[in-house]
């Protein structure tokens, strides 16, 4: 790290992970000046509740991360509708969308990710429906009560979460998954599995190993070519396909890019004055394999306030467990650790109840804990891994076993 004073800290990007540093750079007594850049016109928000709440009630949705009041009141320079277009390493400044050159002590890429558009032909953004963004959300909303048919590219949390809310509008969905299960990418089989079954008696309509292959506008839908020869007529399509991480920026500058912003143990580029965290940032996590790049708000916010704790003279490297949630109509699944090489998987619970967990195992040792309807036994799960325990094979498997047992006890007189 720079051993020069910071006294101007600038984050390029007002999510949830700009938003969490600057304001633990305050908690933390950071006296200096706090620069938080967005590209969006709104208040920073919440993204998790627009494939949640918003879908069901646009008032009662929990969105504003901070309100309006806290900027002024922490004396955060917050600029929206600014975007930060290129660094000027040399000069250590950063020039904006209004030509403004910002110098910067230290500067923090926080820009997130963006919605991947498949390779379809014929595909339009703008004739597309996504959920990235408040403004993708209120289009969405705006258009509910007309839908009648939509097809969803993508079995992901995302697609998945808007599939489940659609269908309990009585609406169709047609979800079309390249691979042969729903989030795959992320999910053991056996969970997906049981997913599978659960969307289906939702009445999804699932096909696996298909993809769009042509979209076109047909009176005020379109019809959807499928790679199984099948063709949809549906009101709108969704795009729930992945992310791409906001990086162009930090590539232009010279920093090193691979599925994201690189960044050591501690989110430092190989730049001193150059951090990167939250959904843009790849990074070497100590829970994965290799480097890894996530998407959750646990991560922004960790990794904010492990970048915030650095600025503010604790330097430690970044060892926060990785957790995740998703609520799909009644089923809430949630995930602590990284599956990546796991080998084993044992079912603690019944699946048919729609309640249990699924512990999997990498070389014997317990890296994953994916949970449905389960809160207790992620919530205990989240202190073992953190606490590097791992669970008997057996022992997982018996629900008789209370896991709390295998937290270490609190040292006697301690306040816990
Ligand atoms: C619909 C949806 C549901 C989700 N549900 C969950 C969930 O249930 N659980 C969970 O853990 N996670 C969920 N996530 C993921 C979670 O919201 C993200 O991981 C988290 O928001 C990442 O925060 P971030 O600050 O890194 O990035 P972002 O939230 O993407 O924020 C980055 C911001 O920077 C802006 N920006 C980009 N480039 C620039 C630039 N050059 N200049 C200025 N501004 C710029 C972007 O427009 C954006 O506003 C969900 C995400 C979505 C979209």
């Amino acid at each position: 790290m720079s051993s020069e004073p910071i006294s101007r800290v600038v984050i390029a990007g007002s999510g949830q992970a700009g938003v969490e540093l600057a304001a633990t750079l305050r908690q933390r007594g950071f006296e200096g000046s706090v620069i938080v850049l967005g590209d969006e016109p709104d208040l920073p928000y919440q993204r998790p509740p627009l494939s949640k709440e918003f879908l069901k009630s646009v008032e009662d949705a929990p969105l504003p991360l901070k309100g309006p009041a806290f900027y002024e009141g922490k004396d955060i320079d917050l600029r929206l509708g600014v975007t930060a277009k290129r660094i000027d390493r040399a000069a250590k400044e950063l020039e904006l969308s209004s030509g403004e050159r910002l110098a910067y002590d230290h500067l923090v890429l926080a820009t997130g990710a963006r919605n991947r558009m498949p390779p379809v032909r014929g595909l339009a953004q703008e004739d597309v429906m996504e959920l990235r963004t408040l403004a993708h959300a209120r289009l969405l909303t705006g258009r509910l009560d007309e839908l009648k048919h939509v097809t969803v590219l993508g079995g992901g949390f995302i697609g998945l979460e808007v599939a489940s809310l659609l269908r309990a509008r009585d609406v169709t969905v047609e979800l079309v998954e390249a691979a042969d299960r729903l989030m795959g990418r992320v999910l053991s089989h056996e969970m997906s599995d049981y997913f599978r079954g659960f969307h289906e008696g939702l009445g999804t309509r699932l096909r696996f190993k298909t993809f769009a292959e042509e979209m076109q506008r047909h009176g005020d839908g379109f019809k959807v070519r499928l790679s199984d020869g099948d063709v949809l007529e549906t009101d709108a399509v969704m795009v729930a396909a992945g992310v791409l991480p906001n990086s162009e920026m930090a590539s232009e500058a010279g920093l090193q890019v691979n599925n994201g912003v690189v960044v050591d143990e501690r989110l430092l580029t190989e730049d001193p004055s150059i951090s990167a965290i939250g959904d843009c940032a790849a990074h070497p996590n100590p829970y994965g394999i290799g480097m890894v790049r996530l998407e959750s708000v646990q991560n922004a916010v960790d990794q904010a306030k492990c970048v915030a704790a650095r600025l503010t003279g604790d330097d430690q490297p970044y060892d926060s467990l990785p957790w995740f949630w998703s609520n799909q109509a009644s089923a809430r699944l949630q995930i602590a650790g990284l599956s990546m090489g796991a080998d084993e998987a044992v079912v603690r619970g019944d699946p048919a109840e729609g309640k249990f967990s699924v512990f999997l195992y990498r070389q014997g040792r317990l890296v994953t804990v994916e949970s449905v309807n389960s809160a207790a036994d992620h919530m205990v799960s989240r202190k073992l891994l953190s606490a590097r325990l791992s669970v008997p094979k057996e022992v997982a498997a018996d629900t008789s076993v209370d896991l709390k047992g295998l937290l270490p006890k609190p040292a006697v007189g301690s306040a816990a």
